[in-house]
């Protein structure tokens, strides 16, 4: 069967902020030159917003950058930050700090659902000419020799060993004279072309949490809209980075989440149980209760800063928002980041194009414009932030403060603190000890009222995934999962994907462990392609359009 090939100047992949903001701007640029484009944007998720659950607060001044004609007041915002608080939680008890620690804060800011504002953002993005294909995802990058040329999607009507079935239909071929890679956290294509162009040659690899998050509707009052609340400590040690919030959203909701450093030593930790954990606290529960859950997801979020960002531009190709690191982890932004980085890539793209030169010589104006801008001085001026978190809390504190003092440098001789890959970090189930599920014992037993078992949640992401289609969760050496994973950390798959994609199964017979997947279940959030300490686990695109469904809300 023929293959379709396609052709357009600009190819984006991901209908997140970062990509939309590149379109936008793009065709800005193109309209005010005189000199159409065609600019193609593929999301993998059914629609624009699909895979990208709510809740996030949302610097508008990049917002304000990339539409200078269109009123703050139309923009779709649940509503303006009106009230924040830093909370300190214990076991039972909770104190709000009379400050907010350094670059938390949140004046001027506002509570947005993403799912909403993507949305939003792709009509304009249509109105201006671009062509959005959702459903669409980007399977491989296609190369003439190690220039990117565009993306192949994936064959569709494949059976589970890979063989064509009666409906096959071979993917597209996207072939542009530019690619931009916009497929949020831990993207596939970004992943393999890092490592293929050794795009972070010299720099500290890039290192993540996973957010676990729910939206809720509350009764009235509960958590009105534009009240934002950060908490740190339990169900955390002080050894574990990470913390909670809670947003109030219009419409009587609440976006609440559970952020955890994927550095994390306890092979047996669980991000989603450990949310559940958190919900049980008095303080949160008393916000939660009389609600109702209405969506639940994970993502994975890139932690390290400045010196975890990859070179970002290779012949015919540049990285954007979270595929590159685009985050500032102390204020916990990524949005307003991801969208300046499309907007300089947009800029960088129409000049290379109007030169008719995308080499990676020309494409490296990226770095130039990115390092002349606001975005490079937000992440410079805490460019060791996170590093300085990696033993704990306390030392955490003391190496930030020291940050605080020296412009960001630190107590680092070089001024560049080091890190090693989460992949690393677990212990041995001998080493470890007990740990996270002996001190909550008590509260892994899920009401599904308040807290919820791991295959209730995944019924409220709305995930689907053809099940007759090849899996989309690559593990190339199963034998070190039977002799050496599961022997040695109890096989923390099953623990860290907070989806319950991993079971670890029993032979009845022989007793003998197990790896069985059921990645139906999947939430797309990365922390299994991250975390596995043997990194013989890589997530790569399932069908389009299959994944979590978040569309309505
Ligand atoms: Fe996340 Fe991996 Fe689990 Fe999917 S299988 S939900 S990507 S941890």
């Amino acid at each position: 069967m023929e293959r379709e090939v396609i052709d357009v100047d600009v190819l984006i992949v991901g209908g997140g902020p970062a990509g939309l903001a590149a379109g936008i701007h793009l065709a800005d640029l193109a309209r005010d030159a005189g000199t159409p484009l065609a600019i193609l944007l593929i999301e993998k998720g059914s629609t624009i917003g699909a895979h990208i659950l709510s809740g996030a607060v949302v610097n508008p001044s990049a917002l304000r950058e990339l539409l200078p004609d269109v009123p703050e007041k139309d923009i779709p915002f649940e509503s303006p930050v009106t009230g924040e608080r830093v909370v300190f939680l214990t076991g039972r008890s909770a104190y709000g700090l009379p400050f907010h620690p350094p670059y938390m804060g949140n004046g001027g800011n506002c509570v947005a659902s993403l799912g909403k504002l993507t949305r939003w953002l792709a009509e304009i993005a249509e109105r201006k000419g671009v062509q959005i294909y959702p459903g669409f995802a980007g399977h491989e990058l296609l190369y003439a020799g190690e220039r990117v040329v565009g993306v192949r999607t994936g064959d569709t009507g494949v059976d589970r060993h890979g063989n064509p079935a009666e409906n096959y239909q071979p993917g597209t071929d996207i072939r542009a004279r530019v690619t931009l890679l916009a497929e949020g956290a831990r993207g596939h294509l970004a992943k393999r072309l890092i490592r293929r162009l050794g795009l972070d040659r010299g720099r500290n690899p890039q290192i993540y949490s996973v957010g676990v998050k729910e939206l809720w509707e509350v009764p009235e009052g509960a958590l009105p809209a534009g009240e934002v609340i950060h908490t740190m400590g339990h169900p955390l040690t002080f050894s574990q980075f990470g913390g909670g919030f809670l947003y109030g959203h219009a419409h009587h909701q609440v976006a609440i989440g559970l952020v955890v450093g994927l550095d994390y030593a306890d092979p047996r930790f669980d991000p989603h149980n450990a949310f559940q954990v958190y919900k049980q606290h008095p303080f949160v529960a008393r916000i939660l209760e009389g609600g109702r859950l209405l969506r639940y997801g994970a993502k994975t979020i890139p932690e390290g800063g400045l010196f975890s960002m990859p070179r970002a531009y290779a012949d015919g190709v540049m990285l954007l928002g979270d595929s590159a690191g685009f985050l500032s982890m102390p204020s916990l932004k990524g949005v307003h980041l991801g969208i300046q980085s499309g907007m300089l890539a947009a800029r960088t793209a129409s000049e290379a194009l109007g030169r008719n030169d995308t080499s990676a010589r020309a494409l490296a104006r990226y770095d130039e414009l990115f390092r002349e801008s606001s975005a490079y001085r937000d992440l410079h001026r805490v460019r060791n932030f996170r590093q300085g978190f990696k033993r704990n809390l306390l030392l955490g504190a003391i190496h930030f403060a020291a940050q605080l003092a020296t412009r960001g440098h630190g107590l680092s001789l070089s001024g560049r603190y080091p890190v090693e890959e989460d992949c690393q970090s677990l212990r041995g189930l001998a080493e470890a000890g007990g740990g996270f599920r002996e001190r909550f014992a008590g509260a892994l037993a899920f009401d599904k009222k308040l807290s919820f078992d791991k295959a209730t949640d995944v019924f409220h992401s709305g995930t689907r995934h053809d099940e007759h289609a090849p899996c989309h969760l690559i593990v190339p050496d199963i034998e070190t999962c039977r002799t050496v994973c599961i022997p040695k950390y109890g096989g923390p798959c099953q623990y860290f994907c907070p989806a319950a994609v991993y079971e670890i199964a029993t032979d009845p017979k022989t007793g003998r462990k197990d790896l069985k997947l059921h990645p139906g279940n999947c939430v797309h959030c990365k922390t299994c392609d991250v975390k596995d300490p043997f990194r013989n686990i890589e997530w790569i695109t399932p069908y389009g359009g299959d994944g979590p469904e978040y569309e309505t809300l």
